[in-house]
């Protein structure tokens, strides 16, 4: 049998249009009880990367949470809501500063809905995992469209990276930090959890150097929905003008045979693909380097490089990219942050953290010589 997704065009975040677009996405599946049974208990999974407004395109919108959660509340479930934010250092004051500035506080009072933190643990084969998982029943995930510096799409697979307890993202940024083996760990993750449902907000979303400030705000217009992630982010690779084993967690999850990329086995449901009419997504300096085959990388992964940069005008002296750097590579100097190039991993957790912008991608001159 085809995997199915739906696609479900949506014009604004106008609270009536994302609830007929979020009703319609789960209707073309076969309706809510497909995935869920009444009266359960329902963990939500937005994307809160960071303390920022959701008119900037880089968290999950909470209308589409509140949507989602009237959904559920028809059938008398009982609906969570959490994430693991990179500003995570064991203060809950600092997630729930995230859940304000997001909008998840606000939608969490008017809904009725429980804000949780992932600040217990319970342990998956090789890493600990938030403990809400076994409070729930079941786990949907609603993940923000958006490119990824490391991971090239943040999608369906990659929302559920903020599922791991606490502060040991760091831990797996500073083991992993090659692409194929964090992809591998982003699989492992999958395996384990495996959403129920999955709803992407594509209505806004982040092209470019994202997944944060530094990337570029657009409007695709659209929700994307289905319960294989794989599919799912293959849908959304295709949309974004990419083919779908370009992104390494879907070539990793293919491989091990928990989803289907083919899209001639995907059957879409709703608005056709090219219909759409949505321009190609531009994409984050480092996909490039994805296009050479792997021996060339291999032998010159030393002159083709990738790395973090400030500028030094944007900076504010926040300190977030010192604490989240898996290995103590960044300092603060008397002019703003410094980077040691020596420790530095390229994992660009400090770009993702950075909410005033001020750390740039730059390549080595071999890297721009070959036209990477
Ligand atoms: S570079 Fe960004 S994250 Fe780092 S201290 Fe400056 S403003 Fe804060
Ligand atoms: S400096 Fe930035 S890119 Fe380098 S290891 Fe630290 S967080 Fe990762």
């Amino acid at each position: 049998m085809k995997s199915r997704v739906s696609v479900v065009r949506c014009d604004s975040y106008a609270p009536e249009l994302v609830q007929k677009a979020v009703e319609d996405s789960v209707n073309l599946l076969g309706g809510i009880t497909n995935f869920i049974r009444p009266k359960s208990r329902v963990l939500l999974k937005p994307n809160l990367l960071m303390a920022i407004e959701p008119e900037q395109g880089i968290t999950t919108h909470p209308e589409v949470v509140r949507s989602i959660a009237r959904i559920l509340k028809g059938i008398d479930c009982t609906v969570f809501v959490g994430d693991g934010p990179s500003v995570w250092d064991n203060q809950i004051r600092n997630v729930s500063e995230v859940y304000r500035r997001t909008g998840m506080t606000k939608v969490c009072q008017e809904e009725g809905l429980r804000p949780v933190y992932f600040d217990k643990k319970r342990m998956c084969q090789k890493f600990p995992l938030t403990s809400w998982l076994d409070h729930c029943d079941y786990l949907i995930n609603l993940p923000k469209f958006k490119t990824h510096a490391l991971t090239c799409l943040t999608g369906a697979i990659k929302n559920l990276f903020g599922l791991v307890w606490g502060t040991f993202k760091l831990e797996l940024h500073k083991n992993y930090f090659h692409t194929e083996d964090f992809a591998k760990i982003l699989v492992d993750i999958y395996a384990e959890t495996r959403p129920a449902l999955t709803i992407v907000d594509g209505i806004s979303a982040i092209e470019g150097d994202g997944p944060a400030t530094r990337g570029l705000l657009c409007f695709p217009k659209i929700l994307v929905a289905g319960s294989d992630c794989v599919s799912v982010d293959s849908v959304l690779s295709r949309i974004m003008g990419i083919e779908p084993l370009d992104v390494p967690s879907t070539r990793e999850a293919v491989l091990r045979g928990l989803g289907i990329a083919d899209m001639a086995e995907v059957e879409i449901l709703g608005e056709r693909l090219d219909n759409l009419k949505i321009k190609p997504f531009s994409l984050p300096a480092t996909s490039q380097k994805r296009k050479l085959p792997q021996p060339i990388i291999n032998l010159a992964k030393k002159l083709i490089r990738y790395y973090p940069c400030m500028e030094r005008n944007r900076c504010i002296r926040c300190s977030a990219c010192i604490k989240i750097c898996p290995k103590a590579a960044i300092s603060m100097g008397k002019k703003g942050v410094l980077f040691d190039y020596s420790r530095c991993i390229a994992c660009f957790c400090c770009h993702e953290v950075c909410l005033a912008a001020a750390i740039k991608i730059r390549k080595t001159i071999f890297t721009k010589i070959m036209g990477l």
